[in-house]
């Protein structure tokens, strides 16, 4: 592959940033003349900041630097819908107006965008998904470390495979974006699904710094509604678990009713006693199993429900 021919958009979610916004696009502004000059991206490459229906100057600092300069472009969300959702309609916005490639990047840069070259070159060796790695989690606070390594430990269990410690700094190819957007489900977890598509994917580790300017945007809220997202998109998981433990549960009824006419025949109990204990647990046993195999079924409709694309082709001869 001719090594000019890349055509980038960078894609930036923008969520009140007023405060950093305009050094961010000026230091990527800077470095994108320098990847340009060094020929890893094409003269036509661009910069698109997504705002996600911002309260403040962010629109505005957006529309200002689009009449500028011709390397901007704008999307503006007509509401706040959340990070995932600006990165989504920012790829597809991307891909739309022509992108070869597509990376995604936050608005504050504490992504060391040095890594971008990187990001290429994987692209350029055949890898259709390039995730961005953290070498460290050490900038976080204490709290999103520990939350988010049980998070991901969580996940695994629960049968969805993230890629530690990779935050949403990710490369992706034409075609790669064009999967994602075969995805029909609205609550989509980008994280989880992108591991699941299967084409080519190459990894960069890259730093991460503090926040320069502005808060982070990611409240606790914003931050368990993901989790929530990632969990109930992904797994029926949980709905097993019912039909085991109410299966067990059954299993262990078989064991009581066994202990219970023993001890009736023997004349070791109180009246009543025996009845009522051998109805409990086989009653909260056939419930619990019953209400998972309803949940098996409903399951299977959630799934249904998705449309998710069955398969992805990666080479055609
Ligand atoms: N962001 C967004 N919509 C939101 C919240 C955040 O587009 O509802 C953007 C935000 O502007 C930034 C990126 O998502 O570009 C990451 O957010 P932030 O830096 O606040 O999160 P942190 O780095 O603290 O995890
Ligand atoms: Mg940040």
């Amino acid at each position: 592959m001719d090594k000019n021919s890349v055509l980038l958009i960078l894609v930036l979610p923008c969520y009140n940033e007023e405060s950093a916004l305009g050094q961010s696009i000026e230091t990527l502004l800077a470095y994108f003349n320098e990847l340009i000059a060094d020929g890893e991206i094409s003269e036509d490459s661009r910069l698109l900041l997504v705002d996600d229906g911002s309260a403040d100057r962010t629109w505005e600092i957006i529309e200002e630097f689009h009449e500028r300069n011709g390397r901007i472009l704008g999307l503006k969300l007509s509401r706040n819908e959340g990070h995932q959702t600006a990165i989504y309609a920012g790829m597809a916005d991307a891909i739309d107006r022509g992108a070869e490639v597509v990376i995604t990047i936050d608005a504050d840069l504490q992504q060391d965008m040095h890594a971008i070259p990187r990001f290429l070159s994987e692209y350029r060796r055949g890898c259709d998904i390039v995730y961005g790695v953290r070498s460290s989690r050490d900038t976080d606070s204490f709290f999103k470390r520990t939350t988010g390594s049980g998070y991901y430990r969580l996940m695994s269990l629960l049968g969805c495979e993230l890629i530690p410690n990779s935050a949403d700094y990710r490369l992706m190819s034409k075609r790669a974006v064009e999967a994602l957007l075969k995805y029909e489900e609205r609550d989509l977890f980008i994280r989880g699904i992108i591991p699941t598509m299967g084409y080519p994917t190459g990894k960069v580790v890259f730093d991460v710094k503090e926040r320069e300017a502005g808060e982070s945007k990611y409240t606790i809220w914003k931050m368990l509604h993901l989790a929530m997202d990632g969990i109930t998109s992904f797994s029926i998981r949980p709905i097993r678990i019912v039909t085991i433990l109410g299966f067990l549960i059954l299993f262990m009824s078989g064991i009581m009713i066994i202990h219970v006419l023993w001890d009736y025949f023997h004349g070791n109990t109180v009246s009543g006693w025996s009845s009522i204990l051998a109805s409990l647990w086989f009653l909260g046993g056939v419930g619990i199993f019953s209400i998972g195999v309803v949940g098996e079924y409903v399951g299977r409709a959630y799934l249904e429900a998705k449309k998710r694309p069955r398969f992805f082709i990666e080479k055609k001869l």
